[in-house]
């Protein structure tokens, strides 16, 4: 599940993971009803929530400047991201590819938790001007609790646990040690699994103490970072599969084409209806000018179809190409980038395939099979 859109920074989508929702009730309950009642005795009960909403919109904004400032810097080096999904104590920025050299994934990890201290200084200096300046407590109380979250956010990201920035950091210093990535993405997992159960048992022996709601959030943030260790580190050894297999091996060979002058009427009638495919590469005489999907066919009026061709349609290249030779994992990066989801393999300028994720899932069943009956017993 991808979550929620919110919409877009500088090119980068930002989404909220439906966990967000819950979340952001208990934070803003635990600020309303518990931190600034405690911290700052004596207030009216709107002037709580006030302050409550108030730490709570600037608690996000603080997440996504961490999230944005990894984005930047990734997209500086090279490394395509697609947007930032936004969880509990921080955010997945949705990134294509892993960095390519140990410098550059130690850049990207680090400039999270510098934004967040350079964050924790800037509130800091804000409460300061603001006790100066005479500005009212429920002002500058915000301002000096903002400033302590972001030390205590910039303190969490950087404990040495894979996928947390400390965890990055780590496999960055490992991997430029050994020159071994999986060896390196492996400690760092492991670095960050233990770090969750002592999260969770750190959690449970708060909870058997009387602190119920500190220690079910300890709970809940160690495991969460035990499966995102487990996770990271398979999709690591996924994508050292994946890039050795060529997209002539997966794709489906000699797809039929239509033309850009075909009605969407014509192509329902003629193609959608009678073939199992849900997209069509399009062809003018000089050879391929787009892609054609359902999709786009759906999100155009019923009404329209007769009037309306495929060529103002399709998605157009050079974003959909790839050669025969490329790389499942660059193709799947492809898809990702691409709102068509498919791309089209050309040869010495002729396409020759397709490939779309059913040519994808039914290449990684066959791989299955193949392997079950490798390890059948004679
Ligand atoms: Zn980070």
């Amino acid at each position: 599940m991808d979550g929620f859109r919110l919409g877009s920074i500088s090119g980068f989508e930002i989404r909220i993971d439906f966990s967000w929702f819950v979340i952001v009730f208990l934070i803003l309950w635990s600020f309303s009803a518990g931190v600034f009642p405690q911290r700052f005795p004596g207030l009216a009960t709107g002037t709580y929530l006030a302050m409550g909403t108030a730490g709570a919109v600037l608690f996000f904004t603080s997440l996504l400047a961490h999230e944005l400032s990894h984005s930047v810097v990734a997209r500086s080096r090279g490394i395509p991201v697609a947007g930032i999904t936004l969880f509990i104590f921080g955010g997945l920025a949705r990134t294509g590819a892993e960095a390519s050299t140990p410098e550059d994934e130690l850049v990207i990890a680090g400039v999270g938790p510098l934004c967040s201290v350079a964050l924790g200084f800037l509130f800091h200096v804000l409460h300061q001007v603001g006790v100066v300046a005479g500005w009212p407590l429920p002002v500058t109380g915000v301002a000096r609790y903002l400033g302590f979250l972001n030390f205590v956010l910039a303190g969490f990201n950087l404990l040495p646990g894979f996928p947390l920035d400390g965890g990055r950091l780590f496999r960055a210093l490992a991997w430029k040690a050994t020159g071994d990535l999986t060896r390196a993405t492996r400690w760092a997992s492991d670095g960050g699994r233990i770090l969750g159960y002592t999260l969770v048992t750190l959690g449970v022996i708060q909870v058997l103490g009387g602190l119920v709601v500190g220690g079910l959030w300890l709970v809940f943030i160690g495991w969460f970072l035990r499966t995102a260790a487990v996770f990271s580190f398979q999709q690591h050894v996924l994508r050292g599969v994946l890039r050795g297999v060529e997209a002539r091996r997966v794709m489906t060979p000699h797809p039929t084409t239509v033309s850009p002058g075909l009605s969407l009427e014509d192509l329902v009638e003629e193609r959608f209806l009678r073939d199992p495919y849900q997209s069509y590469p399009v062809l003018d005489r000089y050879g391929v000018v787009g892609l054609v999907t359902l999709d786009q066919v759906k999100s155009t009026p019923r009404d329209r179809w007769a009037h309306t061709r495929v060529g103002d349609v399709m998605t157009t290249p050079p974003g959909l190409l790839v050669s025969p030779e490329s790389s499942l994992v660059d193709i799947l990066e492809r898809m990702a980038e691409t709102k068509s989801n498919r791309v089209m393999v050309m040869a010495d300028g002729k396409l020759v395939g397709v490939i779309s994720p059913s040519d994808v899932s039914r290449w990684i069943q066959r791989e299955q099979m193949i392997a079950d009956l490798k390890e059948r017993p004679r």
